[in-house]
C-alpha cells in the first residue's frame, strides 16, 4: 500500500506554485484504501476498485421505442396512405414466438420486442385505427422508433472503469449490466481538528475574544461530499504538547489528518511543529492568495494536510489543492474540477506570482453567456462571501491587471462541493 512517501522537501526561500504543490502532490499521493463489496444501493459516492464489463448486449434484443404498429418498412407507400391489417399484439417482458407475415401490422408497445421480420415502427399518434387495420400516414423513415440490439453497449464492453466516482447514472448502468454489487475502494478514514483558544463549540457560550469553530463544519461538509468517513476530534488549543499529542493518537485508525489553523508563522503555530516533530513536511506555504499557510507531510505513515485558519482560505485550498490530493488517496482516477469560461464584470489588480481565487457571482449577460461579479469584500476571514457567491475565478501567476470583459477561468462550488 503505498503511502506519502519519505522524501523531504526542502522549503523556505521561493514560495511554491501551484502548479509545483500539484505535482509533488501527485507523485507522492497513491490510493490508501483496500476495496470492498457494496451493494449497488450503498454505493453512491464510492470510487469503483475494478473495471465493469458488459455481460450481455443491451438492449437484449431489438425493441420498439414507442407504442404503435411494428411494420415492414417494404410494405408502405411512399406518397399515400397505407392500410394493414392487425395481426398481434406484443407488450413489454413477452417477446413474440412467430415472425409476423408480410403484409401485416403488429400492435406493439414501448420496451417490447420486435417481432421477427419488420424493421419499422410506426408512432401511434402518426397512425388511425379502424375495424382491425391501421392506417399509416406516408413520410416515415426506414428503422423508424427501433431500438437495436447492443446499441447501448455490447457484450464484453468497459460499460464502468476502476478509479471512477459512482454517481447516479453510474449506479443505473452497473444495475443495467446486471451488477447487484460492486467492489469499492473502502471510504477514506480522515482525522479532523480544529486548532486555536480563541474557538468555541457551536451552540456554547462566546466568552470574550471568541468566536465559534466554523473551520470544522465547512470541512465535515466538504470530506462528507467526497465520501469520507470521517472522525470530528474537536478543537485543539494552542500548546505544543495537546497539539503534538493529538496527532500522535490520530495516526491509528486513520488514514489522513486534517487540521486548520496553526499551520502560520506566528509563535502560537504549533500544528507545524508538531508535525515535523512526529513525521515531516512535504511542503509548506504556497504562493497563493487566499491561503498562503499550508502544510502537507505525514504523521508517522499517514498523510498530513495542515490547512490556513482562515475560513475562507480553508475551503479555497482545499478545493484547489487537497481535494485532488484526497480523491488519489481514495483511489480515484479524474481528480482536477472542470473549470468554465466566463467573462469578468469587474477590473482587478494583483501581485505577480501568485496564483490567486476570486469569490464570484455569475450574472447571466443577455446573450447566452455568463459575467462573473466579485465580492465586494475580500478577506480571508470573510465566510459570506463563500455563502453568497457561486464560484471562484482563478488568476494565473503571470496575470497582474486585469481588465473587466477578460475571458477567465471559473470553477463552481457545485463541481467541489
Ligand atoms: P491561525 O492560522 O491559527 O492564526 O488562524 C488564522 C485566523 O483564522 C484567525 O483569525 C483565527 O481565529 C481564524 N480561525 C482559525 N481556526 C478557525 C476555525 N476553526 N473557525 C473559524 N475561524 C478560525
Ligand atoms: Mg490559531
Amino acid at each position: 500500500m503505498a503511502q506519502l512517501s519519505d522524501d523531504c522537501f526542502a522549503h523556505g526561500g521561493r514560495l511554491m506554485s501551484t502548479a509545483e504543490a500539484l505535482a509533488l502532490l501527485a507523485e507522492k499521493t497513491a490510493t490508501v484504501t483496500t476495496p470492498l463489496r457494496r451493494p449497488l444501493g450503498e454505493a453512491l459516492g464510492c470510487i469503483l476498485a475494478e473495471d465493469i464489463l458488459a455481460g450481455h448486449d443491451l438492449p437484449p434484443a431489438d425493441n420498439s421505442a414507442v407504442d404503435g404498429y411494428a411494420v415492414y418498412y417494404d410494405d408502405l407507400e411512399a406518397e399515400a396512405e397505407t392500410r394493414l391489417p392487425i395481426a398481434g399484439r406484443i407488450t413489454a417482458g413477452h417477446p413474440p414466438e412467430a415472425p409476423l407475415a408480410r403484409g401485416r401490422a403488429a400492435r406493439i408497445f414501448t420496451g417490447a420486442q420486435m417481432p421477427p421480420g419488420p424493421d419499422t415502427v410506426m408512432m401511434q399518434e402518426d397512425c388511425r385505427e379502424e375495424d382491425g387495420t391501421v392506417i399509416i400516414r406516408p413520410g416515415i423513415k426506414p428503422g423508424a422508433n427501433r431500438r437495436l440490439r447492443g446499441e447501448d453497449f455490447k457484450s464484453g464492453d468497459l460499460v464502468l472503469a476502476k478509479g471512477s466516482r459512482l454517481r447516479a447514472q453510474d449506479l443505473g448502468q452497473a444495475a443495467a449490466a446486471g451488477r447487484r454489487e460492486l467492489l469499492v475502494y473502502r471510504p477514506l478514514r480522515v482525522a479532523l481538528f480544529s486548532t486555536g483558544d480563541e474557538l468555541r463549540e457551536p451552540g456554547s457560550g462566546l466568552d470574550p475574544g471568541a468566536i465559534y469553530d466554523s473551520n470544522r463544519f465547512a470541512l465535515l461538509g466538504l470530506l462528507k461530499g467526497l465520501g469520507c468517513e470521517v472522525r470530528d476530534l474537536g478543537i485543539l488549543k494552542d500548546r505544543p504538547a495537546v497539539v503534538e499529542a493529538a496527532l500522535a493518537e490520530a495516526e491509528a485508525g486513520h488514514d489522513l489528518i486534517v487540521t486548520s489553523g496553526g499551520v502560520s508563522v506566528g509563535e502560537e503555530d504549533h500544528v507545524k511543529r508538531a508535525v515535523e516533530a512526529l513525521g515531516h513536511l512535504h511542503l509548506w506555504r504556497l504562493a497563493i492568495k487566499p491561503g498562503r499557510p499550508i502544510a502537507f507531510g505525514q504523521v508517522g505513515r499517514v498523510p498530513f494536510v495542515g490547512l490556513p485558519g482562515n475560513p475562507v482560505a480553508v475551503m479555497v485550498t482545499f478545493m484547489n489543492v487537497v481535494r485532488p490530493m484526497i480523491l488519489r488517496l481514495m483511489g480515484a482516477t479524474e481528480v482536477s474540477p472542470r473549470r468554465f469560461s466566463v467573462r469578468t464584470g469587474f477590473h482587478h489588480r494583483k501581485k505577480k506570482d501568485r496564483r490567486e481565487w476570486l469569490r464570484v457571482r455569475l450574472e447571466a449577460d443577455g446573450e447566452g453567456g455568463w459575467v462573473a461579479q466579485k465580492f465586494p469584500r475580500e478577506g480571508a476571514g470573510i465566510l459570506s462571501s463563500m455563502v453568497e457567491s457561486d464560484g471562484l475565478v482563478e488568476l494565473p501567476e503571470d496575470l497582474t491587471d486585469l481588465a473587466p470583459g477578460t475571458s477567465v477561468d471559473f470553477l463552481p462550488f457545485s463541481e467541489v462541493s
